[in-house]
């Protein structure tokens, strides 16, 4: 039996990352770009104006205010996307809208509400320095600038500068296959009733939901009985994948056949057993260079076991660097008692208060209580060492989702 972070530091040493693909930009959106990408030009491309107004020469404005405005014809009305006809002359103003070019002569924009509308003409009442509410060229972004370096994990803002740089197409990390076997001879489908002694696999479709959550493509390949016999013949379908998942088959019960099956057929068995719970029957290894987890039974134990080693593994695998999920330290809603030896990870709900996080358990916390999962949005984590928090203590959740409840009050 290894600890989890042995377990952890094997599992990322065998993280090799996938290619590159070109995919249309919407569908790059949270990935990770795979080159550089440098403006091909200026951005924005010519100098324009901030404001709806009028665009004048700076020189014609010098002393002007709301009580001795200066009085500047108008030469013409330029709106956005339009090109200016006319030089703006001495004692002259265009009408200009926001984005539309500068015209010539003009080197400051005045808006519309430092202005009076007469007819022909035009009332400024403030005196504008040189390059007011003008955005000049390549203000934004610099023609040959690198404006998003490879590595980076297409936000939105990305996506937009993107869009704003013309490019439809980007090379990003492929989405790994993840081939998902849930084993047990009691398993049946989605669509059956279990009959007496049967239940419902769920760990398939929990685990196709974990894969997708991080960018994975699940590939589902049903049921395996516990039978060396068919797990062998399953495994060897899934070594087609990038990476494969089995759930179940991993203990130490008489038809827990997994291992033994990773065994014969792998060519590489990592390490099986981690000192943690739920969890703790875990084996990692290859088969033909594929990393294959065998996973736990327990529907908590897989997602937990997932949560701890798959997902930071797929998203090295998709080029992320930042793939642990963010920490931070709560109090502790109840007394909690765990045994020494073994890293928890408990089910929680963790909420914003005034200016602390309080974290409390969802309830019953057996393996095999899928509920514990339900209403989770963090993991209390508590360390090997420790055998007792008291209500109130400080504890370290690490959390499921980006949004918590009660956070819902702007910053
Ligand atoms: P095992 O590790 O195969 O001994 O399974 C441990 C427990 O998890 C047993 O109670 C199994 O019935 C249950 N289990 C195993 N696989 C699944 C699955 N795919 N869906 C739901 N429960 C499962
Ligand atoms: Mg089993």
């Amino acid at each position: 039996m290894i600890s989890v972070e042995k377990a952890l530091h094997t599992v990322l040493a065998a993280c090799r990352p996938m290619g590159l693909e070109k995919v249309d930009l919407l569908e790059a959106a949270g990935r990770v770009i795979g080159e550089d990408v440098f403006a091909p030009r200026n951005v924005p491309s010519a100098a324009n104006s901030a404001m709806d107004g009028y665009a004048v020469r700076s020189d014609d404005t010098k002393g002007a205010h709301a009580l001795k405005p200066v009085e500047l014809a108008v030469v013409e009305t330029i709106a956005a996307g339009r090109l200016p006809r006319r030089t703006v002359q001495a004692g002259q103003a265009a009408r200009i809208m926001t984005g539309a070019v500068i015209p010539k002569g003009a080197d400051a924009v005045v808006r519309r509400e430092d202005t009076e509308e007469k007819g022909k003409t035009v009332l400024m009442k403030i005196a504008a320095p040189r390059g007011l509410d003008i955005r000049f060229p390549g203000e934004d972004v610099r023609q040959g600038e690198k404006v998003i370096a490879a590595g980076s994990v297409l936000r939105p803002g990305h996506i937009g500068m993107l869009a704003v740089l013309g490019k439809a197409f980007v090379a990003v990390y492929q989405r790994p296959r993840v081939a998902i076997l849930s084993t047990g001879d009691e398993l049946v489908d989605i669509e059956t009733e279990p009959p007496p002694g049967k239940i419902v696999n769920s760990n398939t479709y929990s685990l196709a939901a974990q894969v997708l959550s991080c960018g994975g493509v699940p590939v589902l390949l049903g049921i395996g009985g516990d039978d060396k016999e068919d797990l062998v013949k399953k495994f060897q379908v899934a070594r087609r994948a990038d990476v494969i998942l089995s759930s179940g088959g991993v203990s130490v019960g008489d038809y827990d056949f997994v291992k033994d099956v990773m065994g014969d057929i792998g060519n590489a068995m990592h390490f099986w057993q981690v000192a943690m719970r739920p969890g703790k029957p875990l084996a990692f290894g290859s088969i033909d260079g594929v990393p294959l987890f065998g996973l736990p039974g327990n529907p908590v134990s897989v997602m937990v076991s997932f949560e701890q080693f798959v997902r930071p593994f797929l998203l090295c695998m998709q080029g992320h660097t930042r793939i642990f999920r963010p920490t931070l330290t709560a109090v502790s809603a109840q007394e909690i008692k765990k045994g020494a030896g073994v890293k928890n990870f408990l089910r929680a709900v963790v909420i914003k208060e005034k200016n602390r996080y309080l974290a409390r358990l969802t309830g019953e916390q057996g393996s095999g209580i899928l509920k514990s999962m339900v209403e989770a949005n963090a993991f209390i984590v508590l360390q090997e060492d420790v055998s007792h928090v008291k209500k109130g203590e400080n504890v370290l959740v690490q959390l499921l989702e980006e949004t918590l409840t009660g956070a819902d009050v702007p910053a």
